[in-house]
């Protein structure tokens, strides 16, 4: 797993922004490396010089990072060569789903300013990703901080990762907005059955409220990924899932079906929430024919490719980031480990080999 936030040691007043670089640098943005060991590299910059251990330059060369002098940490904001980076723009939620990977924390702290200038950096043309808790908690600093960075970048894109309960007619006018094509949303709908979604998501009325904002995000011509985590407590309402998305959705980007992740709230409720697709994949399978049939764009995530049948092998994506990524000592084996998306780095171990390599 490769380490996003290391340990720091800065003089400096308060957190601040900076690009790592090998070589020296006149720009006030970028500090460049005056010493480096296997465990630790020194750096000097307009924030004076701080110490960050952990990487090397060489891991380090040309990523974006938040220096919290406070914290006592280096967070790598935007890795270098990365095309999986993703802001964390509040631990709040609004929702309790029932597998969360990042159960919500009551409290907030704002960093967009922060953000805003890590993203000014990116380098040319990536895609970054906005996440939380939720954060359209915060939509008005949200669309600033997507404003202003497309503005300025506009070779840049931005995901982000939303449960819709926040978008209203009045946001129309803003997000018509011609930047706001380079914004791709990433909404979670966990079924076509709106008490078992409201289950799901531990949201009385989670389901008619996310309708109205595909509404809203609709008249905007917003665009929009579909994501659905499949659930012992969905699975078999995939096929109706699917009509129901060609029917009332179909001007959706994509639809990604997920697999569950052994963290968070998920963790202590794998029995009853993970779902062996070696054993149980028909729901699934008929709910990609059915997307097809429509043309509804649809990819799996975080499917090890053994685990599919054949036919549907196509349908699966290598969806895990890299700094998350593991595979089974089998693996090593397999011819088709390159465009597999293998494990995320905690699931059990002990499935780590229920595999066949190919
Ligand atoms: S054996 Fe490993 S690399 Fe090959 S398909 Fe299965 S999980 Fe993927």
């Amino acid at each position: 797993m490769i380490p996003l936030m290391l340990p720091a040691v800065s003089d400096a007043e308060k957190p601040f922004v900076t690009r790592l670089s090998k070589n020296r640098t006149d720009s006030p943005w970028e500090s460049w490396c005056i010493e480096s060991s296997e465990s630790q590299s020194v750096f000097s910059g307009e924030n004076g010089l701080f110490q960050i251990v952990g990487p090397g330059i060489q891991d380090l060369d040309g990523d974006i990072v938040i220096v919290t002098p406070a914290a006592g940490n280096a967070e790598r904001i935007i890795r270098a060569g990365s095309t999986q980076n993703s802001l964390l723009v509040t631990e709040r939620c609004d929702q309790l789903c029932v597998m969360c990977s990042q159960p919500p924390k009551k409290t907030h702290h704002d960093r967009f300013g922060l953000f805003v200038q890590a993203c000014l950096l990116a380098d040319n043309g990536i895609t970054i990703g906005i996440t939380g808790g939720e954060p359209t908690l915060y939509k008005q600093e949200v669309f600033q901080l997507l404003e202003t960075v497309l503005k300025a970048r506009p070779d840049l894109k931005f995901h982000v990762l939303t449960n819709g309960q926040h978008f209203e007619t009045s946001d129309i006018s803003q997000l018509r907005q011609e930047l706001f094509r380079k914004v791709v949303w990433g909404i979670p709908l966990y079924s076509n059955d709106a008490a078992e979604h409201d289950e799901i998501v531990a949201k009385t009325g989670a389901y008619e409220r996310l309708h109205q904002s595909f509404d809203t995000l609709l008249l905007s011509g917003a665009k929009i990924e579909l994501r659905t985590v499949v659930l012992q407590t969905n699975l078999n309402s995939f096929p109706a899932l699917a009509r129901h998305i060609a029917g009332l959705l179909h001007f959706i980007e994509q639809w990604s079906v997920m697999q569950l992740e052994n963290i968070g709230f998920a963790r202590n409720r794998w029995d009853s929430l993970y779902v062996d697709f070696r054993k149980s994949f028909n729901p699934i399978a008929q709910s990609l024919d059915v997307a097809s049939l429509f043309g509804i764009p649809t990819k799996l995530f975080n499917v090890p490719l053994c685990h599919l049948p054949e036919f549907h092998r196509n349908f699966a994506v290598n969806s895990i980031s890299d700094w998350k990524q593991r595979f089974g000592e089998k693996c090593l084996m397999c011819s088709k480990k390159e465009t597999c998306s293998g494990f995320f780095e905690w699931h059990p171990a002990e499935m780590l080999d229920e595999v066949s390599p190919l």
